[in-house]
């Protein structure tokens, strides 16, 4: 069965990315594919580390915890993204873990993370999180507070990559990458993460610099 094998279907969204990447002009290789492997014990990741993925993401320290030191250890070159909502308190453990932090979206966390880099040495890229459609329900900072937050990380002297967000469901997301695209120009950042399963294609025809891409690659999760 082709749609169970995960070789075949990174290599159908590898082959997506360059058609969507060739369609706006874009290079290639401008986008990074992060294989989101939230809930998939090891065994599910280690087919996609074989067939040569290095990129993944989880939303949880406490499973990536579990699940990563293994295999970072099997295999060197991993690199491991934190995309979902991080606690101050966990903040330390992200750092020492994470090579990127998706999801940092308060001052709060902007102290805590900085704190946590001062003391281990290790910067891992930030992207700050924005509530792009403004939704009272999601994470991220309000689109009017950006620009405040902006401020802040870069006082701390976060290593501030770019902008993240997660469009509004069920409704065309172009807009709202196009103004996360906005954002980051206004604000001088060159990374834009955001694409999911159903949206990657449009994501990087509007610049996505990463994509964070679960269900499609490892099926629905449980
Ligand atoms: C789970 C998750 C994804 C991946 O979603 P899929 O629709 O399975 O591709 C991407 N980004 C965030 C923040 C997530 O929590």
């Amino acid at each position: 069965m082709h749609d169970s094998d995960p070789n075949h279907r990174l290599a159908q969204i590898c082959a997506a990315m360059a058609s969507a990447a060739a369609q706006a002009g874009r290079p290639t290789d401008a986008t990074m594919l992060i294989a989101v492997s939230k809930t998939h014990p090891a065994d599910a990741v280690r087919p996609l580390i074989a067939a040569g993925q290095r990129v993944f993401g989880e939303n949880r320290v406490q499973e990536a915890e579990q699940k990563w030191p293994a295999l970072c250890e099997e295999t060197p070159g991993l690199a491991l993204h934190l995309i979902g909502q991080l606690q101050s308190n966990k903040a330390e453990a992200a750092v020492a873990l994470f090579d990127a932090i998706h999801s940092v979206d308060r001052v709060s966390l902007v102290t805590a993370l900085a704190r946590a880099m001062d003391k281990s040495g290790r910067r891992p890229a930030c992207f700050l999180q924005v509530n792009i459609g403004d939704e009272p329900q999601k994470g991220g900072v309000p689109t009017a507070a950006l620009a405040a937050l902006i401020a802040q990380a870069r006082a701390a002297e976060l290593p501030v990559a770019g902008l993240m967000c997660i469009p509004p469901a069920m409704i065309e997301p172009a807009p709202y990458f196009a103004l996360l695209a906005k954002l980051a120009r206004d604000h001088g950042l060159a990374g834009l993460s955001m694409g999911m399963s159903s949206d990657y294609e449009t994501a990087i025809t509007i610049g996505a610099t990463h994509i964070r891409v679960g269900s499609a690659l490892f099926g629905e999760r449980g």
